[in-house]
């Protein structure tokens, strides 16, 4: 381990890879650590969705986006919770970045999907294990990145003018490691760690829980450890659709987004089905027993895309995972619901389609803006138990648009930049898809790219 580097990148997510490469090609000797055995974190593991807007993929398939109307859904969706000038920092640099990733090589499928919080169809989508493949092999092209596998940074290493170096955990010893410029936190989120969870959102103790196995909020910590600021805790929230006991896939389906509705044990409706899946998830934990239902039919199952990890519908039915009848009576048998009371639910929702409106939970759109709502009526019929899983925790440190760490009174902590799922601001009290992959990548170039400038 050496002694000192300009900048300590903690974490090699999508976040550190990104704030490395820009540091080191803006002129910085960067070392980069790496707590797991293997970079990527849940960057590597994740759906591969990216929200950009005013892409050339778009353009291609006609769809009118712009960094306006990102802008626009990203604060609706975030019930005005959010930081307005973090999501101008998004949106500001989300195009750039999309072309980033792909001068460093990383690949696109060429159709843009809806998902939670969009108005237009605006997920871009990628392979991450192939993603997080070339930006590592980007990493170490570089002469000026050491990066260190098995390295977990520890404490911050205080001098008067602020953070000044790292405690290194590395082969069985612990290293001080200097930082002329500072360091970048960048270890994720805390999904595994569940005495943090607890702490801020017990209610959330039954979701699922996936993310990088080494994502524990150890930088989370070390801030707080050093007067950092934390925000939007209590918006934690697991996302709908996961399946309950079949595990092979660790990905929601989001058939609600196509068309489906969600209906309790009870059988009934419970909520606007076109929200935010996070939104969706907490609901869903609030109905009776352990999870509840996805309701649809084969033309909703037919308008679902393989490609795309949430609307993989075939996957789960080729797993066993849903459940198919030729009637919503059989339906009902097969899943232990009550006959009558999910034929009303059907009933009166495909009634309430017709006539365009949803008295029941004022439902407009299939997602967010987008999408004419469809009725449920062409066998056969399919249902998904879905409960709600925590794939990120989306909270945590407090940072300006440049991403340097604010203290809890709004000063820059000099030396601190943090980037990815550690920071908190962007999404607010729910979540638009593809913007935490989009915000570890576009907020990690930010903060590679100021720290590097430093001194
Ligand atoms: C199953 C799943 C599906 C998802 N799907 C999507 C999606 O489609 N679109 C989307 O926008 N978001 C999605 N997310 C969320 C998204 O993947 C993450 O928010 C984002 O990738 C976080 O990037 P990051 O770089 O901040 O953190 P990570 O990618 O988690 O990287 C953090 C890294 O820091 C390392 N680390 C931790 N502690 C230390 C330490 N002390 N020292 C050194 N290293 C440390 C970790 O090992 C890890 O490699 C999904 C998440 C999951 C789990």
């Amino acid at each position: 381990m050496k002694d000192k580097a300009d900048l300590i990148v903690m974490g090699a997510g999508g976040a550190g890879l990104a704030a490395a490469i820009v540091a080191a090609d803006a002129g910085a000797d960067v070392l980069l650590l790496e707590k797991a055995g293997q970079t990527g974190g849940s960057s590597r593991i994740c759906g591969g969705l990216l929200a950009f807007a005013g892409t050339d993929i778009q353009q291609r398939h006609g769809i009118e986006d712009s960094s306006e109307l990102l802008y626009q859904d990203l604060m609706e969706v975030g019930r005005h919770e959010n930081n307005p000038a973090l999501v101008r920092a998004y949106t500001d640099n989300q195009l750039a970045t999309y072309g980033w990733l792909r001068e460093q090589g990383v690949t696109f499928s060429d159709r843009p999907d809806a998902s939670s919080g969009q108005s237009v169809p605006r997920c871009h989508v990628i392979d991450p294990d192939a993603m997080i493949e070339v930006l590592t092999r980007q990493a170490r092209s570089r002469r000026r990145i050491t990066m260190v596998k098995d390295a977990a940074g520890s404490r911050l290493i205080r001098e008067t003018n602020g953070v000044a170096g790292m405690k290194i955990a590395h082969d069985g010893g612990t290293h001080d490691v200097a930082a002329a410029k500072g360091v970048v936190l960048a270890s994720g989120g805390f999904t595994r760690n569940a005495a943090l969870i607890h702490t801020f959102v017990p209610k959330q103790a039954k979701a699922w829980v996936s993310g990088g196995e080494a994502n524990t909020g150890d930088g989370l910590l070390m801030a707080w450890q050093f007067g950092a600021g934390v925000r939007d805790v209590a918006y934690i929230q697991g996302t709908f659709g996961k399946h309950p006991t079949n595990h092979s896939t660790r990905h929601s389906l989001l058939a609600v987004y196509k068309g489906a509705i969600a209906v309790n044990l009870a059988g009934k409706r419970f909520v606007d089905e076109s929200l935010s899946y996070k939104l969706l998830g907490t609901a869903s934990l609030e109905q009776d027993g352990d999870y509840t239902w996805q309701i649809f039919d084969q033309p909703i199952y037919d308008s679902h895309e393989e490609e795309v990890s949430i609307f993989d519908v075939r996957h789960r039915h080729r797993d066993g995972m849903l459940v198919e009848a030729n009637s919503l009576e059989e339906l009902a048998a097969k899943t232990g619901l009550d006959a009558g009371t999910l034929k009303a639910s059907v009933i009166s929702y495909n009634d309430n389609v017709r006539m365009g409106g949803d008295p029941d939970f004022h439902r407009r759109h299939l997602v967010h803006n987008h999408g004419a709502l469809v009725p449920i009526e062409t066998p056969p019929f399919y249902a998904h138990a879905s409960t709600a899983a925590l794939y990120g925790t989306y909270c945590g440190l407090t940072v300006d648009p440049t991403m340097r760490v604010l203290d809890v009174f709004g000063a820059p902590i000099p030396g601190l930049w943090a980037a990815g799922e550690i920071v908190s601001g962007l999404h607010g009290a729910a979540y638009m898809t593809g913007s935490a992959l989009g915000k570890a990548l576009i907020f990690g170039r930010l903060a590679g790219g100021n720290a590097s400038r430093v001194g």
